[in-house]
């Protein structure tokens, strides 16, 4: 969804968004029940979490480096193993949809340091075009998706408004 900022490649070498500390464990993907069901016919040792009324958070892996934890759907050759079907959470980060005085706000995560590298202005365009709709009418029928606001990150497209 984001190929036209990012590259394949360069979210393949980076893979940062896959890997969590103990201060961004909030950060990890919410699941559907589909995605769920799905994870499991591929790993069916995966561990879940409920989150919300019906979607759910992985249990993650410690990995070697202290205090970090991997996506057990990482693979650290190839990357995630549901290739181009990973859950909508993954699809669009580091966009993330939160609610801000009860309005819902497009925001993204300054982690990923190639797409903060864009123009602020640049990447409100690119989410104007059509993704911003996608991610609100997506969270209206998965409203576990949204977070709470962390109080940092930047606001890039308020529900309200027009494009
Ligand atoms: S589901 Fe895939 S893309 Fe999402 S965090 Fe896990 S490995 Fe990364």
């Amino acid at each position: 969804m984001l190929t036209k900022l990012l590259s394949r490649n360069t979210c393949a070498e980076c893979k940062l968004c896959c890997i969590f500390s103990r201060y961004d464990i909030l950060e990890t993907p919410v699941l559907s029940p589909e995605i769920r069901k799905k994870c499991e016919q591929l790993l069916p040792e995966i561990k879940f979490i409920s989150k919300g009324k019906e979607s759910y958070l992985f249990r993650m892996n410690l990995t070697e480096q202290q205090d970090l934890f991997s996506c057990p759907l990482l693979n650290s050759e190839t990357g995630c193993i549901l290739g181009t079907e990973k859950p909508f959470d993954c699809q669009i980060w580091p966009f993330q949809i939160t609610k801000i005085n009860h309005q819902e706000a497009i925001i993204i995560s300054t982690l990923c340091e190639s797409m903060m590298q864009q123009p602020i202005g640049v990447l409100i365009d690119f989410l104007k075009q059509d993704l911003a709709e996608k991610i609100f009418s997506y969270a209206e029928q998965n409203p576990d998706i949204i977070r709470p606001y962390d109080n940092r990150s930047p606001v890039l497209v308020l529900k309200q408004e027009k494009f």
